[in-house]
């Protein structure tokens, strides 16, 4: 096989709702992934910030061979060890045990599908999230979504959701009243190209929503288990949500999401309310486990925020006429473009070795594994005046 072969497979078997991807990925190993070619590249992506310990990490690969020849599903109508233990550790982890309850899922969608589920329970009628957001693809989710190019294909939509500008704290007020539900928002919107919530913001919407009643949930699908610096952006903005949704890094590679409700927040589903087949899986509750053990016992968490701000700052130090600068926390980056397309940049980057995502237009995201070596990092980041050479040739 090689990546020409799998482009026309791709193209005849699956549904063209992705594009036909430009390579295909047969193997990794820590922060290297290698593609039908035997090209080697280092992976700044991480699968959408998803393999918080990189390919094929020891943890994982034994937390889940062992779970899957010991009880690989049960379905929710009983127990399972495995769902108990991640539970307890998530709560430990994000400071909520004893006053936050979780429920698993699959997906960030289904999280946020839970989380909007949650907040109708209030009986109250209206949902504030902001524009330009991203909360997933299903159609509550797309609904909070705040991209109407994503979102109009698909209407009519789910009634009852509106939309701020993000960051703006004096439009969050005006939207709240004692008839909202619940605001929805991303610490950093990360689809939107890595925009943080300015200084304050979170603060502002903790206390705007306290101060009518409403539910206050983060969406943490990107942001969470360790990725900026610290398990949870909450944390670092000194607020506690009610509602917390996870996914993506949680699971390692495996397919898991979360929803932590926090005090009262966590009592208004009630018995059969929601239903998840898959949900907490042994299998994919293992592969939790052994991420959330392994960032804890090798201070991943930290080391994202040291290599993060290196990269930020070296990155800038260029001063590089194509870059503008750098946004960001930990390991969740984007570097914002003056002139090059980001597809281009990406392209060139691929051809250097370096897998990262053109974003948006204008932006070029870095989400690696958390196990990042420093060195690793330097080399892209002195490999990059080369790389936005060979993209301006391109364009
Ligand atoms: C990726 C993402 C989602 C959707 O998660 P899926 O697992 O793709 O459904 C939701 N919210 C945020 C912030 C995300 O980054």
């Amino acid at each position: 096989m090689t990546n020409e072969q799998a482009r026309l497979r791709w193209e005849s078997a699956l549904v063209n709702n992705y594009g036909t991807p430009p390579i295909e990925v047969v193997r990794g190993e820590g922060t290297r992934v290698w593609d039908a070619d035997g090209n080697a590249y280092l992976d700044l992506l991480a699968g959408i910030a998803v393999n918080a310990l990189g390919h094929a990490h020891p943890a994982v690969v034994d937390a889940v061979s062992r779970q899957i020849a010991t009880l690989g599903h049960t379905s929710n109508l009983v127990a399972n060890p495995v769902a108990l233990e991640l539970s307890e550790t998530l709560l430990e982890v994000a400071g909520l045990a004893g006053d936050g309850k979780v429920l698993l899922v699959n997906s960030g969608s289904e999280a946020n599908e839970v989380a909007l589920k949650i907040s109708r329970l209030t009986g109250r009628g209206s949902v504030v999230a902001c524009e330009s957001g991203f909360h997933g693809r299903t159609m509550g989710a797309l609904t909070l979504t705040g991209q109407p190019a994503k979102q109009e294909p698909f209407a009519p939509l789910v009634p009852g959701i509106g939309h701020v500008p993000f960051g703006d704290i004096d439009a969050l007020r005006a939207a709240v009243d004692s008839d909202t539900a619940a605001v929805f928002v991303e610490p950093i919107q990360g689809e939107a190209g890595v925009i943080p919530a300015p200084d304050g913001y979170l603060r502002a919407a903790r206390e705007i929503t306290e101060q009518h009643g409403a539910l206050l949930v983060l969406d943490e699908v990107q942001t969470g288990i360790g990725r900026t610096g610290s398990w949870f952006a909450f944390q670092q903005a000194g607020i506690v949500p009610d509602v917390v949704t996870l996914a993506k890094g949680l699971g390692g590679g495996l397919p898991l999401g979360a929803v932590i409700g926090v005090g009262g927040a966590a009592d208004l589903l009630q018995p059969g309310q929601h239903g998840v087949t898959f949900g907490g899986n042994p299998v994919c509750c293992a592969a939790g486990l052994a991420v959330l053990r392994t960032i804890e016992s090798e201070s991943l968490a930290e080391h994202a925020r040291t290599v993060g701000k290196d990269i930020a700052a070296s990155v800038e130090a260029l001063r590089h006429p194509s870059i503008a600068g750098v946004r960001g926390a930990g390991l969740l980056l984007g570097v914002a473009l003056r002139e090059q397309p980001s597809a281009a940049v990406a392209g060139a980057a691929r051809r250097a070795g370096y897998l990262v995502n053109p974003v948006t237009p204008d932006t070029l995201r870095l989400a690696p594994p958390l196990v990042l070596a420093a060195e690793d990092a330097h080399r892209f980041v002195s490999d990059l005046p080369q790389i936005l050479d060979d993209a301006s040739k391109d364009v």
